[in-house]
């Protein structure tokens, strides 16, 4: 067993050692640790920013700016110039002059001559500098002296003006002096503070002011009319501003300063008797350091906010006294080492107070106990109830769901063993998971199951997911560790969703209305009958009528009592809905029941009529029958028998049709032509063409007929023959007619006025469609007079719905449209209603008028139809010419107009409208 590696704190004490040794090292090298230099650095600039104070104005500098060198334009300067300001600046008796300029190499003779001359005849004491340098920029190269020419120097004191920089980059020293050819020589500063001293280090004291350092632009000087008496008695120091001189340092409080006023600030610091002195603090460190110690062990009583007072008051009070002595005593005191003694004494007394070791480890403690509080808030607070067990299958955590969900009331389970709280199989599952465990540790283990229980009289679905995890609990009274598990039963209320998939799966069988199988239900009911069964699929006549009319409401409930009596009739083995108005039955075959009893029995289901919210409701059926023989899918014998139902739907009122190869073939061809034909529709590939129609007297143009085409993509020309009685069956003539009306009329617009238009109208568009206000339409959008339109309707309209199709035509006359019989002849051989019926023409068919020349009876006929049509008063229109010969007997005859290919085939609009134009008369006699 491999045992795992615990992390200990280091012991209070221990690390009460580990800050005691940190202080005192402290306290002796805190002074040399970079950081706190820096810190102390930062902290003494601090004090001459916060405490400034103004040069003596003793020491003049003239300075060499930018002024200077444009007003005499050259440099370096001749000597002679330095020699004009050294003997204008003796004469007006000023002190000591130290030119900062480095004389060390010869310029011209003369020039040279006339500066030693100069220096040796000032009155004042002039002063050049020497340098300390490096001979070479090798590291560790010998330092020579640089020193003014030997002319100059013996006309003049030499003082050292070595500018170097501190460790942080900045210049904060100056030095009093150093060895020139074996003599103590001062620097600048002290021989311009007039100090005996000629050795030693010290820090320039920048609470001086530089601004205050009286700065006159040489050029000024050079000026004549520069009142020099002003600078008596002053020193002078020379030297350069100009940035391009390049004698500019980097300084701490005011960033950069040229070299001579750093001489300048070094001699203030002596004159103004602010050498600053430094001390070691060590001594002083040492015994603070102590004290803090001794506080800080001595604090642990006390509250944390005292010792952290303490420790400010300290560090304000230690400042103040260390300000104070560099303002007022030029003393400076560091104080970053003992800032930082003190934070180490708190951490020294928080060690203390609170024992770091113990804080941490309550720390981690308060974490793992956090985790804890949470995870149990998780399982607390899910929706799902949640039991967690240990190996001994006790409940030690549950959420409040679970007390809920498993109806165990608020004193809860845990403590109880999942025995009593669970159901069996759930248990069952649990010990066998657990069993399986005990054979293979180590593995974590899942199982789901559903399972149903009665709470409170209702049911409830619960789902259950049992988790068995591997843990390693310590063995009682050994160090080794042992396998064991812990798990949990996750249970979530699935009974909402399990109505829900069973309303789904309700609804994905049955009709929802009726509570009848839907068809797919239907269909497989039907396997299980033995064959032959009856299959009727039953339709509901006028259905969406009577539902238009007396809302979907009633309709709804219509169709419930359909279902509700074809569900109750006994010999009905079983019913479905198709959709719509759709029912199907199944009726096994027996001795009294074949296909045609069958039928009977279900159009006898419709005899009586419908009672309902006291309403007394009649409606028909139609049905069709296929009596399955076949071991065809079952959804084919429900396809055959809708197939016989469309086929009954085409006879008059109720009855029933069985199933017939042929018909179905047809009808499904005319399905497609159908939808061929929708989809052309609007894809305008129908037009029309327009046949001339001659007066037979004069041979004279005076009208034509619309006739209808349908050019398909695929099809090719479709003939009218083919798809009109398509059309005129699925009522889609309506559209199309309404077209060709429309479109006729529009053409004819653009004939001369005697022209007629004669257009073609199925019998279905007198019964369905408006065909009064389609013509009023026509007429209206085309401007077309309603005296030259001819309406032409065949025999066939007159068999059903006389008195509607006897007022349509009526107002057509009323508005002035002409209304022709078509085909005469060839209908019902009723002649009765000829002289019932608002007509002005009858169009004598081209059967007649083809055999008219070779077969006698034909003639007679046509004779007959001439002289009836004589008698009723009606004009005559004969079609189908083809020969001279039959337009003379016609004419002859005395038959007013015709029409036919002797006279002109049906034409495009644009050659019918060069006909009108160009050739009124046809085949002129
Ligand atoms: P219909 O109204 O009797 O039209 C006359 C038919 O006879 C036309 O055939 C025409 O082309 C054809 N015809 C005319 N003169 C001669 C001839 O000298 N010799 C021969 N052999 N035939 C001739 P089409 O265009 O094939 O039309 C057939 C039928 O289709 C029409 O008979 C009409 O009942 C129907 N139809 C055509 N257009 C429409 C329409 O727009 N609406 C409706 N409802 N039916 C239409
Ligand atoms: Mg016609
Ligand atoms: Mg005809």
């Amino acid at each position: 067993m491999r045992r795992r590696h615990v992390f200990r704190w280091p012991t209070a004490r221990l690390l009460r050692l580990l800050i005691i040794c940190a202080i005192v090292s402290l306290a002796l090298v805190g002074g040399s640790i970079p950081l706190l230099k820096t810190l102390d650095n930062a902290l003494m600039n601090w004090r001459f920013a916060a405490a400034p104070r103004n040069a003596s104005g003793s020491i003049v500098y003239l300075a060499i700016d930018r002024e200077t060198l444009d007003a005499l334009g050259t440099w370096p300067w001749p000597r002679s110039i330095y020699a004009d300001i050294i003997e204008k600046l003796s004469q007006g008796g000023v002190g000591d002059i130290f030119i900062d300029i480095d004389f060390s190499t010869p310029s011209t003779g003369s020039e040279d001559a006339r500066l030693a001359d100069a220096l040796a005849n000032a009155g004042a004491s002039a002063i050049l500098p020497v340098f300390n340098q490096h001979l070479s920029a090798d590291a560790g190269s010998t330092t020579v002296v640089t020193q003014p020419l030997p002319a100059l120097r013996e006309n003049a004191w030499l003082a050292f003006a070595n500018v170097s920089l501190d460790d942080d980059g900045t210049v904060r020293r100056f030095t009093l002096g150093d060895l020139l050819d074996g003599q103590p020589t001062q620097s600048a500063a002290a021989v311009l503070a007039k100090t005996h001293s000629a050795s030693g280090s010290h820090l320039i004291d920048y609470s001086i002011n530089p601004a205050s350092v009286p700065t006159i632009s040489l050029s000024r000087i050079l000026h004549p009319d520069f009142e020099i008496a002003k600078l008596k008695n002053r020193s002078i120091v020379i030297g350069a501003y100009a940035t391009e001189l390049k004698d500019i340092f980097p300084v701490p409080v005011y960033g950069q300063l040229p070299g001579p006023i750093l001489h300048v600030l070094a001699a203030e610091s002596i004159l103004q008797d602010r050498l600053l002195q430094e001390f070691d603090q060590r001594p002083v460190q040492l015994a603070f350091a102590a004290a803090v110690i001794a506080a800080a062990l001595g604090m642990r009583a006390f509250q944390t906010t005292v010792p952290f007072l303490s420790a400010a008051a300290v560090l304000a009070i230690g400042e103040t006294i260390a300000f104070m002595a560099q303002k007022d005593h030029a003393l400076v005191v560091h104080t970053a080492t003992s800032c930082t003694v003190l934070l180490l004494g708190l951490v020294l007394m928080f060690n203390e107070k609170v024992d770091f070791t113990q804080f941490l480890a309550e720390l981690a403690g308060a974490e793992q106990r956090n985790i804890r509080r949470l995870l149990r808030k998780i399982v607390t607070d899910s929706t799902d109830a949640v039991l967690a067990f240990d190996h001994h299958l006790k409940i030690f955590e549950e959420s409040d769901s679970a007390k809920f969900m498993l109806a165990s009331g608020q004193s809860g389970n845990r403590g109880k063993l999942l025995a009593e709280v669970v159901s069996a199989p759930i248990y069952d599952l649990v010990v066998s998971l657990a069993a399986e465990h005990s054979k293979k540790p180590g593995v974590v283990r899942s199982s789901s199951s559903r399972f149903s229980i009665s709470v409170d009289g209702a049911v409830k679905h619960l789902d259950a997911t049992i988790t068995i995890s591997p843990v390693e609990r310590p063995e009682e009274g050994t160090a080794s560790r042992n396998v064991s598990f812990i798990g949990s039963l996750v249970i979530r209320d699935v009974t909402t969703r399990q109505i829900y998939e069973e309303r789904l799966q309700y609804l994905s069988s049955f009709d929802a209305l009726t509570g009848l199988m839907n068809r797919r239900t239907f269909a497989e009911s039907l396997g299980t009958f033995d064959r032959p069964v009856h299959v009727a699929a039953v339709g509901l006549h006028r259905f969406s009528v009577l539902n238009a009319a007396m809302g979907r409401d009633t309709g709804d409930k219509l169709l419930q009592a359909v279902a509700e009596r074809l569900l109750a009739h006994p010999s009905i083995a079983s019913a479905g809905r198709l959709g719509g108005d759709v029912f199907a039955v199944a009726i096994p075959q027996s001795q009294e029941f074949f296909q045609k009893d069958c039928a009977e029995l279900v159009l006898g289901v419709f005899d009586a009529p419908f009672q309902f919210e006291q309403r007394t409701m009649h409606i028909d059926a139609r049905v069709g029958m296929y009596t399955a023989v076949d071991t065809c899918e079952t959804d084919f014998w429900l396809e055959r028998a809708e197939h016989a139902l469309d086929d009954a739907k085409t006879i008059a009122g109720a009855g029933w049709q069985p199933y017939n190869p042929d018909v179905a073939l047809r009808q499904h061809r005319s399905r497609e032509l159908e939808q061929a034909m929708r989809d052309s529709f609007n894809t305008n590939e129908f037009f029309l063409l327009y046949q001339p129609q001659v007066a037979l007297g004069t041979g004279l143009l005076n009208g034509a007929e619309a006739l209808l085409r349908w050019k398909h993509p695929e099809f090719g020309l479709v003939s009218p023959a083919t798809f009109i009685p398509v059309a005129e069956a699925n009522g889609f003539i309506c559209d199309l007619g309404r077209w060709a009306l429309r479109h006729a009329c529009i053409e004819a617009s653009r004939w001369p006025d005697n022209l007629a238009v004669a257009v073609n109208v199925a019998p279905v568009q007198l019964i369905r469609a408006d065909l009064v206000a389609d013509v009023k339409n026509a007429l209206a959008e085309s401007g077309l007079p309603a005296a030259r339109l001819h309406l032409e309707i065949t025999e066939s309209a007159f068999v059903e719905h006389t008195t509607a199709i006897q007022g349509a035509l009526s107002d057509l006359r009323a508005m002035g449209v002409r209304i022709a019989l078509d085909d005469f002849g060839t209908g019902y051989s009723s002649l009765s209603y000829l002289a019932g019926f608002p007509l002005d023409t009858l169009k004598i068919d081209q059967t007649f008028v083809k055999k008219m020349a070779s077969d006698q009876q034909s003639s007679a006929i046509v004779q007959t139809i001439v002289s009836l049509a004589k008698g009723l008063g009606l004009s005559l229109v004969a079609e189908g010419i083809e020969s001279r010969t039959e337009w003379q007997m016609l004419a002859s005859l005395g038959c007013e107009d015709g029409q036919g290919y002797f006279f002109g085939k049906p034409l495009s609009p644009d050659d019918l409208l060069a006909l009108t134009a160009e050739l009124p008369w046809l085949r002129a006699a």
